[in-house]
């Protein structure tokens, strides 16, 4: 088997568009930047993985609860937050084109990975090195801040007082509903509340597909904990065991970029992972990922550097994937947040947010795994794209794949068609499936591979004998024989894995 090394960013996108997974958003009228619509196989993907995470993280769990929180949210919410204050990027203009670009991307495209600088530095960078407008070589303004957050307005009065922000993140309703969560569903720490729903960042300078965009899907957990009670996870021996490639803080702060390899019970020993229960959260994110399919051994847990922790995070790791055109990218934080949000939610509000975990009142922290899905669909999309013997092949996991089973007749003949779509009308109650039975079957099989279907069903000469179809897999091209009266069966062990 040989795996795509040259992957390109272009072959990549090019290739979900052409194959129905994403469209730029607004195509017919030129697109617009840092938006992508979901195409039918991209829906079906998207589906399947927020369903596995769904049922993983909140369904399959006694400790964890849901909820579906607004869009347009209180403006107050983002005041107690911090975002009004500190969710902005660095904006340098070109005095001559009037482009707009981001300073630390401008830096990063010289090779200058910075994380959080001030105004000044960054000025001072990009005066250091010469950096000219890189459309038309005009000359850069100074970088100044420019909030992230969509601002819309409610009610017919388009003034400040009517202002409101569509939610940058989802973690901010589940804190303002942190009380009414807690005491309707009779809550006791620890505890987790989810949520799984799109979010607008108003990004300088969308790049990377899927990667920067402007609206996006976020899977949030926020998981309280009494702090006192840190290391206090009966959970932890269920990851305790598990390998990362941990790049500490302290490692990159001497300029080291190669990863250790620890077992997370190490990690935690060593103190490189403060508490158990964030280290019991990375330990199940990586548990996770995998199980949807993507290597363990492209994801690396990066710790952030004094210079780069948010205002509200006492220590944070991203889980990062080695995208062959980008190099090593977040695809999902997990922050220790303290009590940072309920304090100031408890705050602004007025409302008590300290709740009973036996005889003591306590202001949970929060350790927060903050998944980001378009993101995570990058990842497992660049992780299944490969080229088996001179073809390419999506090889997803079966458990996501978009399209489970392809039905197909050998030849174009009725006899074999109408047998073959009873077939597949049967096997579509089951499974998403597809139909074709024009072009040779090779040709057919070719397709079903490059969208990822995990197996094909074939009715030929021995079905109408004798009621038997062949089920040939993607990943191996072999064949199997199996009766059509066991086919569900069959179908629901292969797929299950
Ligand atoms: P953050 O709240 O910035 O820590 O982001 C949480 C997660 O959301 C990240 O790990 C990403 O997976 C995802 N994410 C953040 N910004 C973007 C973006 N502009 N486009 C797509 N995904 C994003």
């Amino acid at each position: 088997m040989q795996t795509t090394k040259s992957l390109t960013l272009d072959d990549l996108t090019s290739f979900c568009v052409r194959r129905g997974f994403f469209f730029p958003s607004g195509r017919i009228y030129g697109g617009l930047r840092g938006f992508y619509d979901y195409g039918p196989l991209g829906a079906e993907l998207r589906k399947e993985v927020l369903d596995d995470w769904w049922y993983y993280f909140i369904r399959q769990r006694e400790d964890i609860v849901s909820i579906h929180g607004c869009v347009i949210t209180h403006p107050k919410t983002w005041e107690a937050s911090g975002h009004i204050e500190a969710f902005y990027d660095y904006l340098v203009t070109c005095s001559k084109c009037g482009k707009n670009y981001r300073a630390d991307h401008l830096l990063e495209d010289i090779g200058i990975q910075v994380s959080t600088l001030t105004a000044e530095a960054l000025s001072s960078l990009i005066n250091e090195k010469g950096i000219k407008c890189p459309e038309c070589e005009g000359e850069l303004s100074t970088p100044t801040p420019f909030n992230l957050m969509f601002t819309t307005y409610i009610g017919p009065k388009r003034d400040k007082l009517n202002e409101a922000y569509l939610r940058p993140e989802t973690a901010q309703l589940i804190f303002t509903n942190f009380r009414d969560v807690y005491y309707t569903m009779g809550m006791k720490l620890p505890f987790g509340i989810a949520q799984i729903g799109e979010v607008f960042r108003n990004e300088i300078s969308p790049r990377g597909f899927l990667f920067r965009l402007r609206e996006f899907t976020q899977m949030e957990i926020e998981y309280f904990v009494n702090p006192n009670k840190l290391d206090e996870c009966p959970l932890f021996e269920e990851i305790a065991s598990l390998t990362v490639q941990l790049l500490p803080a302290e490692l990159q702060e001497k300029s080291v970029d190669t990863p250790v390899r620890i077992t997370l019970q190490e990690a935690w020993e060593k103190g490189l992972i403060h508490s158990k229960w964030h280290a019991y959260w990375i330990g199940e994110s990586l548990r996770w990922l995998t199980r949807i399919g993507i290597d363990l051994e492209k994801i690396r847990v990066r710790e952030h550097m004094k210079t780069e922790l948010a205002h509200y995070a006492l220590q944070t790791f991203d889980i990062e994937y080695y995208f062959p055109f980008m190099g090593w990218k977040e695809i999902e934080g997990i922050s220790n947040r303290g009590s940072y949000d309920l304090k100031r939610h408890q705050e602004f509000s007025g409302r008590s947010m300290a709740i009973e975990d036996g005889d003591e009142l306590v202001i949970p922290y929060v350790i927060e795994p903050s998944f980001g899905l378009e993101r995570i669909l990058l990842a497992l999309i660049t992780d299944a794209f490969k080229v088996i013997q001179g073809r390419p092949v999506l090889s997803l996991n079966a458990g996501v794949a978009p399209i489970k089973v392809a039905v197909f007749p050998i030849v174009d003949k009725p006899e074999f068609t109408r047998k073959a779509r009873e077939i597949y009308k049967f096997v579509k109650k089951h499974f998403t499936a597809i139909y074709e039975e024009k072009g040779t079957i090779g040709k057919r099989y070719y397709e079903a591979d490059e969208i990822g279907v995990p197996v094909a069903v074939t009715i030929d000469g021995l079905t109408l004998e004798e009621d038997t179809v062949t089920i040939r897999f993607r990943d191996t091209r072999k064949q199997i024989r199996v009766s059509v009266k066991e086919l569900t069966q069959t179908l629901t062990k292969i797929l299950q894995g």
